[in-house]
């Protein structure tokens, strides 16, 4: 529906408006967090700075909003019961029998009001995965319920995303489901303030009116949200639709100065005036589902867009990536991304890209098993060892040029225990990574168990690879160059959790750079 871009619009409208906001999401799945879910199931799974393993809504609010989220931006059910459960044991309910109200409504509420206790924002938007009428979702309406009781009228309001049909044999836009989940809303106690009416159609007078009042709105609490070519159009959309001021006004808060969306309105000239145009190969195994890579296909965009470039993305599936039929498929890109990844389908096809991208000379980024895949296919061809591997993937591999982390060797729990969040990198100088961030040290975010095996560094690094990003602690490798390429990088980190509108990412940026420039000549 776009609950997730609807609230970082509205994020960004008030943020352009000089209020400090913030946004949290709630998902009613009993999973502690997504870190072990199949991306089929649910996307990408996003990764804070704190190492939090979350929902991939956040990575829109920090792209939107150019902010950090953290753990307490992304709660489950699952956490709740997690919390609450732990409290019993402690005998914090001593005597008392333990329920869903009050007890997980609580544990809720003080998870929505956590973050606005922190006295940094003025806003926190609260957004709750799933539909009105789930049975999952009954504990947490229960708890805005009681918060907009809490609270106050004035210091809270319930937005409804929903959504209006279009029927095309009859020509007509149906507001039935929408007056059906109000009614369901008002028969757990809710009563929206706005309707946010999704939509491919334009909402005609008639169609707001009949809106306002079969669900007890004003009129101009209806607003309209069209289908839109890009999410970076939304912002523009809820302005103009007002939104923001409805917000301020129900809130009784001043609208303060004009919001200044001067840099988003750049951003978005460059992206609908492109005066080049490339093609990048993402080879990954879960491009069947494009979620999975949301923040990779996000941040070509921002970068793209600094580019004054379109970029079209070739999803490209590892496993169909073979000896027959690599030229086939990587002859027509101008240049070759290998996602990151888990387990051992498909690897076979990315080492193979590797190869391709090596020896034609074809701008390439790998990221995290991209890297890994990168080094595998160096080892084996260039260093003739044959069979070396990642022990992911062969654990009886005579050369673990990938292997697992120390501290990883005693861990048995999968949830939550790989090597997570934002750790330091220091770049070597004159290297392309430190040319295209202006700086020797940087920050990244991780989510991986594997790493590069320094045993195998100084052979590497005589035959040409570089290790040129290495964390300052741990001597771990974070990057490595191909020197005699137009652009080899590999990065065992995710970038592409850091880019967002206003800060594109300087590695994407310049792989960008790099193919247009290879490409020209
Ligand atoms: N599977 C690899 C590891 O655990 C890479 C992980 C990733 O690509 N995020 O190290």
């Amino acid at each position: 529906m776009g609950k997730g871009i609807i609230s970082a619009s509205l994020g960004k409208l008030l943020q352009a408006k000089g209020y400090k906001v913030t946004i949290q999401k709630f998902d009613p799945y009993i999973n502690i967090d997504p870190g072990t879910l199949n991306p089929y199931e649910h996307g990408e799974c996003y990764v804070t700075d704190d190492g939090a393993e979350t929902d991939l809504d956040l990575g829109h609010y920090e792209r939107f909003l150019n902010i950090t989220t953290s753990q307490d931006n992304n709660i489950t059910t699952g956490r709740i019961y997690n919390n609450v459960i732990t409290k019993e044991r402690k005998g914090e309910y001593l005597g008392k029998t333990v329920q869903v109200v009050p007890h997980i409504t609580d544990e809720i509420k003080r998870n929505i009001y956590l973050l606005g206790e922190s006295g940094k924002y003025d806003f926190v938007i609260t957004e709750i995965g799933g539909c009105v009428g789930d049975i999952e979702s009954l504990p947490f309406i229960e708890a805005v319920r009681q918060a907009k009781w809490d609270l106050g009228p004035h210091n809270s309001l319930v937005i409804h995303l929903t959504l209006i049909p279009y029927l095309k044999a009859a020509g007509e836009l149906k507001t039935k489901p929408t007056q059906h989940s109000v009614k369901q809303l008002l028969e757990a106690g809710i009563q929206p303030d706005i309707l946010v009416c999704r939509t491919e159609k334009r909402l005609p007078d008639d169609i707001r009116k009949k809106l306002a009042l079969f669900c007890n709105v004003n009129i101009n609490s209806v607003i309209e949200a069209m289908d839109a070519p890009t999410i970076y159009d939304v912002p523009m959309l809820m302005r103009k639709e007002k939104l923001t001021e409805r917000v301020l006004s129900k809130l009784k808060l001043p609208a303060k100065s004009e919001p200044d969306l001067d840099q988003w309105k750049v951003f978005l000239g460059k992206l609908k005036n492109p005066t080049d145009e490339i093609t990048v190969g993402l080879v990954g195994k879960y491009v069947e589902l494009p979620d999975a890579y949301k923040s990779i296909i996000e941040s070509f965009v921002h970068a793209g867009a600094e580019n004054e470039c379109k970029v079209n993305l070739d999803l490209i599936h590892s496993e169909e990536v073979t000896d027959e039929s690599v030229e086939k498929i990587l002859g027509k890109v101008d240049g070759i991304l290998i996602a990151p990844g888990f387990g051992e389908r498909g690897i076979e096809g990315k080492i193979l890209a590797s190869k391709y991208a090596r020896e034609n000379k074809v701008p390439f980024f790998g990221i995290c098993l991209g890297m890994q895949c990168a080094v595998v296919e160096f080892a084996r061809n260039v260093l003739k060892l044959s069979d070396a591997a990642s022990t992911e993937f062969n654990e009886n591999t005579p050369y673990p040029v990938i292997d697992l982390m120390e501290e990883q060797k005693t861990i048995i729990d999968k949830g939550g225990t790989m090597r997570l969040g934002a750790y330091p990198c220091k770049l070597a100088k004159g290297s392309k990574s430190a040319m295209a961030y202006q700086s020797n040290l940087i920050e990244e975010r991780h989510r991986h168990r594997y790493e590069f095996n320094n045993k195998y560094l100084e052979e590497i690094k005589k035959h040409g690879m570089e290790p040129v990003g290495i964390n300052p602690e741990t001597q771990l490798v974070e990057i490595v160059e191909i020197k005699d390429h137009p652009w080899f990088i590999g990065t065992q980190f995710h970038p592409e959790l850091k880019s967002t509108v206003l800060n594109p990412h300087p590695l994407f940026v310049h792989f960008i750079k790099a193919i247009i420039k290879n490409k020209k000549s």
